[in-house]
């Protein structure tokens, strides 16, 4: 099935970032609209990340423009190429296709300039020089040798100096607002030094460049900041060439003008340090436009631990089987989980851009999902419970093929054979010995239709020396399915079924909620908080349409929930996750322990 099929009617979004740019468009401010999502590759990117990539990514579809995928690797010692692969094949997953999804959404404003050689639109290319076609990470490491020369720039502007105290006394200073005492050194010296600071002539934490601003300003990240520190350590990106590493601040807004950015745009706690951005822009005196920061609330979301840290040691102790486990709010936990790349940007677009930090409630992104799959899952019936069903006057060896849609939001995904035959599995919760009141499904004595097929009467439940239902043995209606003289005759309940001598067995991974409380970040253990039922693996009865599911698919097991192949099935060998249920039914998950 493609993506053509769908119609997922959406408007633009608008918000406050949108109207900035829109201005800016509007009074031609700059030859073309420049983003950029900038992740340090310290860690898998997580559903909030996906807030960012929709927002910068999608700013510059909407507006002509382009944005930059960049790695913000100036920190060697928590980074890893294990995550720059990982970002750059979420992100890319993430957008890609984005052109040909119904989310309504046309670019407006200016038309995007070119269409590369490959065919590429170019608004998730690379816009500075070496483009390649797809999603090409940039990287702040690739600019060390400008940004050095920027420092020096600044010594020479007598706007830096080399600072002798320790890190944990540069700290104390700033905090008291109190100069250091190398603070004026002369621009001679402080070349000298930071030359030498470079050629590895000093350990680590002996020195560091500072930013000559403000000793006491009301702005902490005014006073005096570090921009850049001394780490004897192997980068993974440029490997040994530096011993002196820039600092964020620093890094951020250079990285940003030499790629030409027009709308920086971060999470609200950069706002104080936007007049250092500012600040060190302006004192290098650089030839304009300069880029602007622009700041917006994080996501958070109830059930949801997002920080790095924490879902670092999620992975390392265990508690989930990886940076991908399906319960994971990362990009790629929720891929595996089955999720489409058009649920979580229509989440993302759906949620709005604030300046005012919240929490999401998880049902929000629960509800996009459900939406997303119901237009576009493929409608098959498995049996995860299994009890047997016997229909005592249907012919033994007789197998009929019975239509049944693949998908009634698209009619044009047609039908497909379903085997009926003597012996059938249902749902074991579909059937009650002792039914409560307006229990409308299987009971003895009673009636209750198969989907796409007959009703069917209980007449017999038979138990095993235990005790335990072995069968239940039935008759038909033989005339009651599509065409048949009593197919209109109605009976309370339908349920759904599979061939027993047909059905093909498959491993299945019930995902639930991670934690069992909204809030598990506040707490002090927030492992305390851990869903003891958040994965339950069952072994179940497939329609044999399944052997040849495919992982590209999504599968809405008929009354049950939507599902998506993991990648640890292979050749005879099906494993489903369960993306999500049909209905939230959570809070009564919740409560069965
Ligand atoms: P850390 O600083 O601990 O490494 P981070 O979450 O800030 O973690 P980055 O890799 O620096 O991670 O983030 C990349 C971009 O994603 C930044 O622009 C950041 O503002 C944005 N971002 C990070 N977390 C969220 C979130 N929860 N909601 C929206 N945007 C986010
Ligand atoms: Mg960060």
């Amino acid at each position: 099935m493609s993506l053509e099929n769908i119609e997922t009617p959406a408007a633009a979004p608008s918000d406050f970032i949108r109207d900035i740019v829109a201005a800016h468009v509007a009074e031609n401010k700059y030859p073309r609209i420049h983003t950029r999502f900038p992740p340090e590759p310290n860690g898998y990117l997580h559903i909030g990340h996906a807030k960012s990539i929709c927002l910068n990514f999608g700013i510059a579809r909407e507006f002509g423009g382009v944005c930059n995928l960049r790695m913000d690797d100036t920190n060697p010692t928590k980074e890893d190429v294990e995550y720059v692969e990982s970002i750059q094949e979420d992100v890319n997953w993430l957008i890609s296709a984005w052109a040909d999804d119904k989310l309504g959404l046309k670019p407006h404003g200016k038309t995007p300039e070119a269409v590369t050689s490959n065919g590429q639109p170019d608004f998730y290319l690379p816009a500075v020089t070496g483009a390649t076609a797809g999603l090409e990470p940039f990287y702040a490491s690739d600019y060390f040798d400008q940004i050095y020369a920027y420092a020096v720039a600044l010594i020479k502007k007598g706007k830096a100096f080399v600072c002798d105290l320790t890190p944990d006394e540069t700290d104390e200073y700033r905090r008291q607002g109190k100069a250091s005492p190398f603070r004026d050194r002369s621009v001679e010296e402080n070349l000298d030094l930071f030359t030498r600071m470079k050629n590895g002539e000093f350990p680590d934490g002996a020195r560091s460049l500072r930013a000559k601003i403000v000793v006491d300003a009301p702005n902490i990240w005014l006073r005096d900041p570090l921009i850049y520190r001394i780490r004897h350590a192997a980068h993974h990106h440029t490997g040994d060439k530096w011993c002196i590493y820039p600092m964020y601040d620093f890094a951020h807004c250079l990285s940003d003008y030499i790629e030409g950015i027009t709308h920086s745009i971060c999470t609200l706690e950069f706002e104080v340090h936007r007049p250092l951005y500012d600040w060190i822009l302006e004192s290098l005196g650089l030839p304009r436009p300069l880029p602007h920061q622009y700041e917006f609330a994080r996501l958070s979301l109830t059930y949801t631990v997002m920080s790095k840290r924490k879902l670092l040691q999620l992975v390392n102790e265990n508690s989930v089987t990886g940076w991908d486990d399906p319960r994971m709010p990362t990009i790629s936990g929720i891929r595996r989980r089955g999720v489409p790349a058009t649920a979580l940007r229509a989440f993302a677009y759906n949620i709005g851009i604030t300046k005012y930090n919240g929490l999401t409630d998880v049902a929000v992104l629960e509800h996009a999902i459900r939406e997303d799959l119901n237009k576009r899952a493929f409608r098959r019936l498995a049996v995860l419970r299994p009890i047997k069903v016997v229909i005592t006057n249907y012919p033994e060896g007789q197998v009929e093929e019975l239509n049944a849609v693949n998908n009634p939001e698209q009619p044009e995904t047609g039908t497909r054979k379903l085997p009926f035959s003597r012996e059938l599995f249902i749902e074991r919760d579909d059937f009650a010995e002792v039914p409560p009141p307006k229990f409308f499904r299987l009971k003895p004595g009673g009636e209750v239709r198969l989907k796409y097929a007959y009703i069917i009467k209980c007449e017999e439940v038979v138990k095993d020396a235990a005790g335990n239902i072995a069968e239940l043995r039935c008759t038909a209606d033989l005339d009651s399915k599509t065409g048949g003289a009593t197919a209109g005759r109605k009976v309370k309940g339908t349920i759904h079924w599979v061939s027993a001598p047909h059905a093909v067995d498959a491993e299945v991974r019930l995902y639930d909620r991670l934690f069992t409380v909204a809030e598990p970040d506040t707490g002090a253990d927030f492992k305390a908080t851990l869903n003891p039922h958040s994965l339950e693996v069952i072994h179940v009865k497939c329609e044999p349409s399944l052997k040849d599911a495919s992982p590209a698919e999504r599968y809405q097991f008929e009354r049950l929930a939507y599902f998506a192949l993991d990648k640890d099935s292979a050749p005879g060998k099906l494993v489903f996750n369960r993306t999500i249920t049909l209905k939230d039914n959570w809070a009564k998950e919740a409560h069965k322990s």
